[in-house]
């Protein structure tokens, strides 16, 4: 975080985005999906990409993940509208079955390359606490890949200065079928999410 940007407000971070061609991922995407939340947002929460509702709506955690989202928020005692959410990757990257669009996750070059935005969007919102939901936001905001079981659930010192709490994406709860293991993820998850309102708490 340290070259000089011409960009100096969210808007104009918008209006950029929706021109990016640093990767290909703009080429079959609807449109570039920005961050949304509060410019001066405490907690920013970041993602891997926009999914199928994102890329249509674009605005981010739109879809059935961002309503687990949205409840884990809720269950840990943190308001879903004071949080700044956005992705890591900016375009929807899918692979077409028909009429059907398949998520693909983004590669290492795709996240690289759009670690510029998530960097000026850090820049201008500065919040106290990055939580980075899955390896892909992980990989972006440490910028290196980490285990996502050996990072997840405590508060870690980023070598910007920053602040960041790792833990799962919440599409990987919908993705689990049995039952009791599902609603144990998502204690897990929403006891993750209270290690970062507790943080807060404390540095208010
Ligand atoms: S995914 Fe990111 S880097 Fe790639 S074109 Fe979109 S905004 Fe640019």
């Amino acid at each position: 975080m340290s070259e000089p940007s011409p960009i100096k407000s969210l808007k104009s971070l918008r209006e950029a985005e929706e021109q990016c061609t640093r990767c290909p991922l703009y080429k079959h995407a609807t449109q570039a999906v920005p961050g949304e939340g509060p410019a001066r947002a405490r907690i920013m929460m970041v993602g891997e990409q926009p999914g199928d509702q994102e890329d249509k709506q674009g605005k981010p955690f739109v879809g059935p993940a961002g309503g687990v989202l949205a409840k884990a928020l809720e269950d840990a005692g943190i308001e879903r509208n004071s949080v700044f959410v956005t992705n890591a990757v900016k375009h929807f990257k899918f692979e077409a079955r028909g009429k059907r669009r398949l998520h693909k996750r983004p590669n290492a070059y795709e996240i690289d390359r759009c670690h510029w935005w998530l960097d000026l969007e850090r820049r201008l919102v500065r919040p106290d606490i990055v939580v980075a939901l899955g390896a892909t936001a992980i990989r972006s905001v440490c910028g290196r890949p980490l285990t996502i079981n050996k990072v997840r659930g405590h508060i870690m010192s980023l070598p910007d200065g920053g602040r960041m709490l790792a833990t799962i994406h919440p599409s990987y709860i919908l993705r689990i079928e049995d039952d009791a293991d599902k609603r144990a993820q998502y204690k897990r998850f929403v006891a993750d999410l209270k290690v970062c309102a507790k943080a807060l708490a404390e540095a208010a």
